[in-house]
Formats: structure tokens, sequence, C-alpha cells
């Protein structure tokens, strides 16, 4: 992907940032680039942001809190397909062109939740990852207050199993996160 969305992956779980390239991989072989419009928004970016309209000025962009966004937990990205053949790259913000239909397929085939699926409010941008509540619990958030995005990460996301790095007994004593886990 482009620098700019690689600096955002960069930021986010990095089975998120896997699953993510090989959609970009894919629509890139049919001749579209997606680009990462927003990855990780830190608790106080998203209280800043839902302040907005309320107690700040300007319009009101958000009903989520710091905390109850799954971005300001590294576990989301907002993703947009480019109009094909525009150069310089141009965003294609029409969620009804087959190619953005294709990015949202392929990101459900990667296991990621999409918020065009969203009822009330969707999200077509929006892609999550699967497998953890869609929207963070209580325990998520005490667990990114207490020890940020990666104490969250190793606490309530599973991990495919490193290839090249066997966990050693000394690294497992040192983590943390091992202490404090009880039941995941
Ligand atoms: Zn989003």
């Amino acid at each position: 992907m482009d620098a700019v969305s690689e600096g955002r992956l960069a930021q986010v779980n990095p089975t998120l940032a896997q699953k993510i390239r090989q959609v970009a991989d894919q629509m890139a072989s049919s001749g579209v680039q997606l680009r990462i419009v927003q990855g990780l928004r830190t608790k106080a970016e998203q209280d800043a942001l839902y302040a907005q309209g309320r107690t700040t000025p300007g319009k009101v962009v958000t009903n989520a809190k710091g905390g109850q966004s799954m971005h300001n937990y590294g576990l989301a990205v907002d993703m947009v397909p480019g109009i094909r053949g525009a150069s310089p790259w141009q965003p294609n913000w029409n969620d009804k062109d087959p190619d953005y239909q294709k990015m949202i397929d392929l990101c459900e085939q990667q296991g990621l939740v999409a918020g065009a699926r969203w009822v009330h409010i969707p999200d077509v941008d929006h892609f999550q990852l699967g497998g953890i509540p869609v929207t963070p619990t209580p325990a998520m958030l005490a667990c990114l207050v207490a020890g940020g995005c990666t104490a969250v990460w190793q606490q309530f996301i599973t991990q495919p199993p490193a290839s090249d790095a066997p966990v050693t007994a000394t690294a497992r004593t040192t983590n943390p996160a091992d202490k404090t886990t009880s039941s995941s």
C-alpha cells in the first residue's frame, strides 16, 4: 500500500494490518488502489471528537465517546478504494460501485466486520477485526486505560502463532499480561 496507508497500518493491530494488506493486494491485482483514511484514533482524540458539536464548536460527527470506538484500540480502519484509472489517486466514495463492493466482500472473506452491514447507521468505509465483541466491552476499556492498545491485543485478541520466534519460558514469565489474564 502507499506510504500514508502503511504509516497508519503500523499503528494498528498486526493481525488486522496483515488482513488489510491481503485485501489491498487482491484489489491492486485488479487495478484498484486502496487507501487507509483512518487507523488508530486515541481515546483522547475520540473524546475531542465527541465534544465537537456538544461542548466545542462544530457539528456533531460521532456518537462514540473515548473508548467506545474500535479505532481507539487499534482494531479498526477506515478504508476507501481509488477511482479506477485516476491519476493522481482519487477516493471513490460511491459505495454502490462494484469496486467498493468488492473491497467489502474481500474484507469479509478475511473475517473482518464491515461497517457497511451495520443496520442503524452504516459506516461504509469502516472495517474492524472479527472474533471479538462488535463494540468494546468495559473490560476492554479498563485494559486500554491501564495498559494501552498493546495490552488489549495481548489479552483479547488471539494472535496467530509466530513462525520464527518461539515463545521461551523466560519470555512468558516476563510478560506482565500473563499475571492479569484469568480466563482468556
Ligand atoms: Zn471507522
